[in-house]
């Protein structure tokens, strides 16, 4: 029988990163397989199939971004993306290149650990059937019949306002950039409508949050795109 310890690859160049990791990541349930160059973790990652990849952007021989797009062309494996980088620009290209999330370095065990859940959880949906509803406690979707309701009373959504809320659900607990928003939403010819993206959230909002100007559930992530907050009444 397999391990059920779900196995994570860490590549990543810094020692003392590798050495915080090696002592966390088994304490909170996790293996740990561990590369310092790119070309070993991909080695890794088709060998050992592991349940989710942590990668360092910087790396000696091959920049991590190539390292997601390389990754990405056979397998679905959640990708958490470290780095010192702090640019949004580094951010939204490792997104758009396939990662999962990302981390800016120096990250808490906390964070780190809260990321890995959900990456873990998406990557253990992939390929499954999608679910059948989506409660937040005070709104909640009935994805098989296509209802809304907030506080129990079916409210009325925009056929791109129920659109944007669906890839927002189905990403619950990740970022999705702007231009993965508005490609899932109106296709390529679209990608600089980012206005338009804007006032959408913002009517989802005033629709389905308590206090649309103090958002709980639809997060904006400055420069980056949003996030629907999974908090645990969101499961199901
Ligand atoms: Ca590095």
């Amino acid at each position: 029988m397999a391990d059920p310890k779900p196995l994570i690859v860490v590549i990543e160049d810094e020692a003392p990163i590798r050495r915080f990791l090696r002592a966390s990541l088994p304490l909170h349930g996790y293996r740990m397989g561990e590369a310092v160059t790119a070309a070993e973790g991909m080695r890794c990652v088709a060998e050992q199939r592991p349940d989710l990849v942590i990668l360092d952007l910087g790396l000696p021989d091959m920049d991590g971004l190539d390292v997601v797009r390389q990754i990405r062309k056979w397998s679905e494996v959640p990708i958490v993306v470290l780095s010192a980088r702090e640019r949004e620009s580094d951010k939204i290209a490792a997104l758009d290149a396939g990662a999962d999330d990302y981390l800016t370095k120096p990250f808490g065990i906390g964070e780190l650990l809260a990321r890995l859940r959900v990456a873990l959880r998406h990557g253990a949906h992939r390929g499954a059937p999608e679910a059948a509803a989506f409660d937040c406690g005070s709104w909640s979707v009935d994805l098989a019949a296509r209802r809304v309701f907030v506080d129990g009373d079916e409210v009325h959504l925009t056929p791109t306002e129920y659109r944007l809320l669906t890839v927002l659900i189905r990403h619950a607990g990740k970022v999705v950039t702007h231009r993965q928003l508005l490609r899932e939403l109106w296709g390529d010819e679209h990608e600089d409508a980012q206005h338009t993206l804007r006032v959408h959230i913002s009517q989802l909002r005033r629709k389905l949050e308590p206090d649309p100007t103090r958002p709980h559930h639809l997060m904006t992530e400055p420069g980056v795109g949003y996030r629907l907050s999974e908090d645990p009444l969101c499961l199901r």
